[in-house]
C-alpha cells in the first residue's frame, strides 16, 4: 500500500510485471485443481495459511487469481484481495463472512437490484435486517445505526440513480461505531480509490469496466490482508466454504484487460461528458456526475481521480415507460449500441432499470427514490466519432418525445 498522494492507479497497473513460466510476458495460466507437495508438512501448514507462495487447490487459490489479485489490490491500494466467479459472488461472500443471525446492516437504497434483493429478502431468512437509507444524507446513516448493526454497505457512484457517497463521512461514521464501511466501486474504476478515503472493503464486477469486453462474469473483493485471509480461511472463510471461485483461464483473461483499463476508462468518460453536455444544452433531462446540474458534482470531484473523469454512466429520462422503450428500440435500429442490461462494454449499452435491472426493488420504493419508468440508463461506448453518436441519438429523440432538440 501506498500513501495516498502516491498511488497512482494507471500507473500500478503499467508496473505490474509477471513473467511467464518459459519467459512468455503474460504469466503462465495455471490449469491444475489441485497441487502436489515434495513434503506432506509443507501441506499442513498451507492448510493452516502459514506458507506463502503454495497452492493447496483450486477453489482455494490458484496462480492466475493470485496475479488478478494482486493487480487489483494495487488499482485499489489495499493489501490484499481476492477474485470470484461473478460480483455477486463477491458481493453474497462478503455479507455472509461479516453478519450473522441477529445483525443489522445500513446500506444505501439505490444499489444493483441483486444486492439489493439479497439484502432485502435472502438474509432475513437468516435473521439478518437491512435498514436502506438516502445515502448522500449521512446524518441517516449514523441515525440508522443500531447496536446490532455489524456494516455500511453502499456504491460510490450508485446503481442506477448515478447518486454519488461521500466515502470519507461514511468513514468517519463506520470508524465511530467500529464498524466496516463496504463499498462497491463497480462504476467507477480508477476514478476513486475508496480505500484512499478510508472504505474497510472494496468491492467490483469484474464483469463490468474492468473487463471491458462482456465475455465473461467476475468479481472481487479488495481489502486487508487479514480481512482476505480470513475470508479463504479453511475451516470459518466464505470465500473458501461457499466456493464462489474464479477459473485460472478467466482470470488470465481479466489481467490482460486490466492494461488498457486507463485508456478506456478516460474514453468512456470523454465520451459520456460530450454526450451529456450536448443534450443538456437542447433541453433533455440528463444526469451525469460531470454536470454541474449533478446534485453531488461536487462531492464527486473532491474524491475523483481527476485524469479519468466522471465515468461513463448517464441517464436520460424519457418520462414514460412507452417513450423509454421507443428511444431504445430506435437506438438500436440506427446501431448506436445494444438494448441490453450490463455495462463498461466497449459499444454503448442502454436500458431501462425500472423494469429491468432494478425491478427487485418494489415499485413504491422506486417512485420515493425517484426511479422512474422512463428513465434509460445509458453505458456509454468507446465510439471513435461520438459527434456522429449524438447525432444520431437526437434525432432519435427528436422522434420519439415531442421536444425538438434541433
Ligand atoms: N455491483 C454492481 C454495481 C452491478 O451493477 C452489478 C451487476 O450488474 C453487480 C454488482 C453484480 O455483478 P455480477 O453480475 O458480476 O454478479
Amino acid at each position: 500500500m501506498k500513501s495516498k498522494k502516491f498511488h497512482k492507479p494507471a500507473n500500478e497497473i503499467q508496473d505490474l510485471q509477471f513473467f511467464g513460466e518459459f519467459g512468455g510476458v503474460n504469466p503462465s495460466i495455471s490449469d491444475s485443481a489441485t497441487y502436489t507437495f515434495m513434503h506432506a508438512e509443507t501441506m499442513l501448514d498451507t492448510f493452516e495459511g502459514k506458507t506463502e507462495g503454495c497452492y493447496l487447490y483450486s477453489r482455494h487459490s490458484h496462480p492466475s487469481g493470485k496475479y488478478l489479485s494482486m493487480a487489483l489490490s494495487r488499482m485499489e491500494n489495499t493489501e490484499s484481495a481476492l477474485v470470484t466467479g461473478s460480483g455477486m459472488g463477491a458481493i453474497t461472500s462478503v455479507l455472509l463472512h461479516l453478519l450473522s443471525a441477529g445483525d443489522h446492516v445500513v446500506s444505501s437504497r439505490t444499489v444493483y437490484g441483486g444486492t439489493y434483493a439479497f439484502l432485502k429478502n435472502f438474509l432475513p431468512k437468516l435473521n439478518i435486517d437491512t435498514h436502506f437509507v438516502d445515502i448522500t444524507k449521512p446524518d441517516l446513516v449514523e441515525q440508522a445505526i443500531r447496536p446490532e448493526t455489524k456494516l455500511i454497505y453502499t456504491e460510490v457512484l450508485s446503481n442506477p440513480l448515478l447518486e454519488v457517497a461521500d466515502i470519507e463521512a461514511l468513514s468517519n461514521i463506520a470508524r465511530r461505531h467500529k464498524i466496516p464501511l463496504v463499498v462497491d466501486n463497480t462504476f467507477t474504476p480508477l476514478i476513486f480509490t475508496p480505500a484512499n478515503q478510508g472504505a474497510d472493503i472494496v468491492i467490483h464486477s469484474l464483469t463490468k469496466f474492468i473487463n471491458g469486453m462482456n465475455d465473461m462474469v467476475g468479481g472481487a473483493v479488495c481489502s486487508s490482508k487479514e480481512f482476505i485471509n480470513d475470508m479463504l480461511n479453511v475451516n470459518d472463510g466464505a470465500a473458501m466454504l461457499l466456493g464462489p471461485v474464479m477459473d485460472s483461464l478467466r482470470a488470465a483473461e481479466v489481467l490482460k484487460n486490466l492494461h488498457t483499463l486507463p485508456v478506456r476508462m478516460k474514453k468512456h468518460s470523454e465520451n459520456a461528458l460530450f454526450l451529456s453536455e450536448e443534450m443538456e444544452k437542447r433541453g433533455i433531462r440528463v444526469k451525469y456526475p460531470g454536470l454541474k446540474s449533478h446534485p453531488q458534482h461536487e462531492t464527486f470531484k473532491q474524491m475523483m481521480n481527476p485524469e479519468f473523469g466522471f465515468g461513463g454512466m448517464m441517464t436520460v429520462d424519457l418520462e414514460t415507460a412507452d417513450k423509454a422503450v421507443r428511444f431504445m428500440e430506435k437506438l438500436q435500429e440506427m446501431n448506436v449500441g445494444y438494448l441490453a442490461v450490463s455495462l463498461g462494454y466497449f459499444k454503448t449499452l442502454f436500458n431501462a432499470p425500472g423494469k429491468g435491472t432494478s425491478s427487485e426493488i418494489p415499485e413504491e420504493e422506486q417512485a420515493e427514490m425517484g426511479l422512474t419508468d422512463g428513465l434509460v440508463r445509458m453505458s456509454v461506448g468507446l465510439d471513435f466519432d461520438i459527434q456522429r453518436t449524438l447525432d444520431k441519438i437526437l434525432k432519435v429523440y427528436d422522434e420519439v418525445s415531442s421536444v425538438k432538440t434541433g
